[in-house]
C-alpha cells in the first residue's frame, strides 16, 4: 500500500486555507515508513508537522519543476532538516536538470545563516548536506527505499519538467505536477493505482478575462483533461490538487462532477491534509 497526503492544495495565489503545492507519498513499513515529499510549496513544513512528519524523516524531495510556487519552501526544508538532526543527514533532491544550480544558489543565499549556526552551536560541525540527483526520463538512479521512475511532461515554456511514478509492493502512484496531456505522462500512468494531477477550472479561468489568468490556460491541464489522462491510463483513482481557482474549504463537488464526466474511477479531492490510501492492484 501507498498513502498520499495532499499537504498543499493551493497555487501561486496566497490562500488562508491552502498551502502551496506539495504532496507526501508514504510507503508504510514496520521497519519505518518511507516518506517522499513531492514539491515544496508555501507552508510545506507546517503541513508536514500536522501530518506528523518532520523534515528529518524525509527520504527524499522530488521536484516536478522549478516554478517558484513548487519550491518556495525548499530552503526551509533544507535548513530545518539540518538543525533538527544530530548527525549529518543528507537530503536527496531528485529533480529536473537545472536544479543543482538552483540549489547551489539557494545554499549561497543561506550562507550567513549557516555561518551563524555553525558558530553558535558547539555540537553542529557541518553545513547542510544536500545531494541533487538530476533526472529527465527513466528509473531514478538513487536508493529511495521504493522504486521511482520519471518521464518528461509538457508545461512549456517551463522546461524541463517531469512527472514521477512511485511503486511499492504492487501499489503505484503517479505525480503529474503541472502539465498538459502528453505522451510522457501517459507512459507513467499506464495501469497505475492513482494519479495525482494539478488541475485548473478552465471554464472559470476563461470567464475572468484577465490576461494574467488566461495565460495559465495553455500550460495546465483542465479538470476534464486530467480526467481524460486518468482514463487513458486506466488508473484506479484520480486525485486532483493545485486548485485554480480554489474552492472554499469543504467544497469541490463541482470539480468532482466535472471530472466524473470523463473518468469512471474513484475521484479524490479536498482540503490540505486530505489523505488517500492506494492499495496494490
Ligand atoms: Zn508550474
Amino acid at each position: 500500500m501507498l498513502t498520499i497526503t495532499l499537504l498543499g492544495t493551493g497555487s501561486p495565489l496566497p490562500d488562508p486555507h491552502r498551502a502551496g503545492p506539495a504532496t507526501l507519498v508514504t510507503a508504510p513499513s514496520e521497519a519505518g515508513d518511507t516518506h517522499l515529499l513531492v514539491d515544496a510549496g508555501r507552508g510545506v513544513l507546517m503541513r508536514l508537522a500536522a501530518a506528523g512528519v518532520g523534515a528529518g524523516h524525509l527520504r527524499a524531495v522530488l521536484l516536478t519543476h522549478l516554478h517558484s510556487d513548487h519550491i518556495t519552501d525548499l530552503g526551509d526544508v533544507i535548513t530545518t532538516r539540518w538543525i533538527t538532526t544530530f548527525t549529518p543527514t543528507p537530503l536527496t533532491i531528485v529533480a529536473p536538470p537545472g536544479t543543482q544550480e538552483v540549489v547551489d544558489r539557494l545554499l549561497a543565499s543561506l550562507a550567513p545563516d549557516i555561518s551563524y549556526r555553525l558558530a553558535h552551536h558547539e555540537d553542529l560541525d557541518h553545513a547542510p548536506p544536500v545531494v541533487v540527483v538530476e533526472v529527465a526520463d527513466g528509473p531514478v538512479p538513487a536508493d529511495l527505499g521504493v522504486a521511482v521512475t520519471c518521464a518528461p511532461t509538457d508545461h512549456r515554456p517551463v522546461d524541463p519538467t517531469i512527472g514521477f511514478r512511485v511503486e511499492h509492493d504492487g501499489a503505484s502512484v503517479v505525480l503529474a505536477g503541472d502539465t498538459v496531456p502528453c505522451a510522457g505522462l501517459d507512459r507513467l500512468c499506464a495501469g497505475a493505482g492513482a494519479l495525482v494531477h494539478t488541475a485548473i477550472r478552465a471554464d472559470v479561468v476563461q470567464a475572468t478575462g484577465l490576461p494574467r489568468m488566461l495565460d495559465i490556460l495553455d500550460y495546465h491541464s483542465s479538470v476534464e483533461q486530467a480526467a481524460e489522462t486518468a482514463t487513458r491510463g486506466g488508473v484506479g483513482t484520480l486525485v486532483l490538487t493545485h486548485y485554480v481557482p480554489a474552492f472554499p474549504p469543504g467544497g469541490g463537488d463541482d470539480w468532482r462532477v466535472l471530472a466524473a464526466q470523463h473518468f469512471a474511477g474513484r475521484i479524490e479531492l479536498g482540503d490540505d491534509l486530505h489523505r488517500v490510501e492506494v492499495a496494490a492492484r
